[in-house]
């Protein structure tokens, strides 16, 4: 239901159904599986998974579209019994601090002004979400998050087709992680146009959360 005041969800607050955990395909960035890999330490191979386009329907135009050889895939989280491999027993986030940035952003579609201000808040209507009215989200939290979500995602969609154009003999799973930098590599990928560094790489952190409850969504 759409709200009068476009900024009425401000005022939300996540009350952990565990909804958009379930059954959804969470896509990750290079940036989260090593903000991820750091802060639990685990390997990204015990928690990505790619999902072909046998399992989702990828267009051609998708923008996080990897090309493994004939195929298409999405990277994102494994899931574990129906659900996001991360969500605990009890509906909460195992991973929370470390999470990725579009479960930061879920489930808000943020429109910005010409001078960067939030100007309207809708909800995405991927999953039912179950949410209260009672929270208090800030502008300056939002708008922040949204840039950091920009940043990585122009990043990693120009990565994105940098692989796309690689030898589609070497394209394999293994490969693209190398190529992205989250696993070690011994030899440069086939054919690949751009160099890429491997080494060196720090996660970086998030936005710092607001301690007045106006980071309690997705
Ligand atoms: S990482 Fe956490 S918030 Fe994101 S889908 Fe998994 S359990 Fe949910
Ligand atoms: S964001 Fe919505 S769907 Fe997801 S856990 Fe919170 S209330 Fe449920």
């Amino acid at each position: 239901m759409p709200f009068k005041d476009p900024l009425a969800l401000l005022k939300f607050r996540c009350t952990g159904c565990g909804n958009c955990c379930t059954g959804t395909t969470v896509y990750i960035t290079p940036e989260d599986v090593h903000r991820i890999a750091d802060g639990i330490g685990q390997s990204p191979r015990d928690f990505i998974r790619f999902f072909y386009d046998k399992f989702l329907t990828i267009a051609k135009s998708d923008t996080f579209a990897l090309r493994f050889g004939k195929r298409r895939a999405v990277m994102g989280l494994k899931w574990k019994s129906g659900h996001c491999t991360f969500l605990g027993k009890d509906n909460m986030c195992t991973i929370y601090e470390h999470r990725p940035v579009t479960c930061r952003q879920h489930p808000f579609n943020v429109t910005l002004s010409e001078t960067g201000a939030v100007e309207r808040v809708s909800l995405s209507r991927i999953v039912k979400c179950l949410y209260e009215l009672d929270g208090k989200i800030s502008k300056r939290h939002l708008s922040q998050l949204l840039n950091w979500n920009d940043k990585q995602t122009v990043a990693f969609e120009k990565t994105i087709k940098e692989w796309n154009k690689t030898d589609p003999k070497g394209q394999t799973r293994n490969a693209f992680l190398k190529f992205i930098g989250v696993l070690p590599s011994s030899k440069p990928p086939r054919a690949a146009r751009v160099p890429r560094k491997t080494s060196g790489h720090k996660s970086v952190a998030p936005p710092s959360v607001p301690t007045d409850g106006s980071g309690d969504f997705g």
